[in-house]
């Protein structure tokens, strides 16, 4: 990776003004990767939906020129985005309404998920998010003081997940007081936080970020998101050392995604380099049927299909479970076949 003096003064920023400073238009994304936006099937329409988003630290491990690079295939609003496609729906997993309202979805047994915020840092196409524009929804100080009762009163809850959204876009008092609250819950044993953000923001890992991490009795457990290898650049590495150093767990989540990392190749290189750096393959989730995902989809048997490939070729440890979000189980399912 090389690296003009612009960007390289981008990095020291903090990740605040980094966020800041994300790529917000298509014209200004294509610019950077010195590709011309015209010979592209870039949509304005699907950037009006759903608006473009990415940090400059993601793009950065984009493959200058190549107008197919599988990270810039997640973020550039393009004209498929449009086309129908029967089955999807705007709520695929059919819990948003409630969960958006409470700030809590308690489904698994064991398990509560907090809706910490409604944004994130990178406008993900395939994401069911894209059709609930709740970009500044968060918990609010009186809806977390209700929550944080509800986990008080709820002896059978042994897992707090912290989701989104984006958890870690909550700034670092915040992130520290709700920690604090929950590390004085007794039944709750451990802390998950699901974020995307060492992945595409890392500069997110700060000090007193790794310090509120180091400092809470519970156990916890970062579910990093990342769909292909090349999103793993020096400065994902050095952040992840960090959490890893401090003893959290680090698993990964993906989606399978058409055009992104469909191939075995691309599954099995993804694996070997989150577990070279400490993260070890969790989920890979189908894609949940949002409308305007359509073209991202890759059937059930197709993915059957590679997940053997891979369970063939890899260690157990770096197969990740294919699973599937159904509306009303009682957990993720397992994508068997048959
Ligand atoms: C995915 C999810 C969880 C976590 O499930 P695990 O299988 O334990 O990773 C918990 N609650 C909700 C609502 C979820 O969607
Ligand atoms: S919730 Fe995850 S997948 Fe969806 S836009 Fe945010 S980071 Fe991307």
């Amino acid at each position: 990776m090389t690296e003009s003096t612009h960007e390289t003064a981008h990095f020291h920023q903090n990740w605040q003004q980094q966020l800041a400073q994300a790529f917000t238009t298509i014209d200004d994304l294509c610019r950077y990767l010195d590709l011309n936006s015209s010979d592209l099937p870039v949509s304005a329409i699907a950037s009006q939906q759903f608006a473009l988003r990415v940090p400059l630290s993601f793009a950065a491990c984009m493959e200058k020129g190549n107008p197919d690079d599988p990270l810039l295939r997640q973020v550039l609003p393009i004209q498929d985005e449009l086309a129908f496609y029967a089955g999807y729906s705007n709520d695929p997993v059919g819990d948003l309404p409630s969960a958006t309202q409470t700030g809590i979805l308690h489904k698994y047994q064991g398990r509560v998920l907090l809706i910490n915020t409604g944004s994130c840092a990178i406008n993900c196409r395939y994401c069911f998010r894209r059709n609930f524009p709740y970009a500044d929804l968060q918990l609010s100080k009186q809806q977390e003081h209700a929550v944080i009762l509800s986990i008080q009163n709820d002896s059978s809850i042994h897992e707090v997940i912290f989701s989104g959204g984006d958890p870690l876009l909550l700034n670092d008092a915040r992130l520290t007081r709700l920690i604090e609250q929950i590390n004085s819950i007794d039944h709750v044993k451990r802390i998950r936080i699901h974020s995307r953000l060492p992945i595409v923001l890392p500069a997110r890992i700060t000090d007193e970020l790794i310090n509120t991490l180091t400092n809470s009795p519970k156990q916890i457990i970062m579910v990093l998101h990342c769909n292909h290898a090349n999103e793993i650049n020096e400065r994902v590495i050095h952040a992840c050392q960090q959490l890893k150093q401090q003893g959290i767990t680090l698993l990964n989540q993906s989606v399978l995604l058409k055009g992104v990392n469909d191939d075995a190749d691309a599954l099995c290189e993804l694996s070997e380099k989150l577990f070279q750096h400490g993260i070890l393959p969790y989920y890979l989730h189908l894609l949940d049927k949002a409308i305007g995902t359509g073209h991202f989809a890759v059937s059930e048997s197709e993915a059957l299909l590679l997940i053997a490939q891979v369970q063939a070729r890899l260690s157990g440890y770096l197969v990740p479970k294919l699973v599937q979000e159904v509306a009303g189980a009682a957990s993720k399912q397992y994508v068997r076949g048959g």
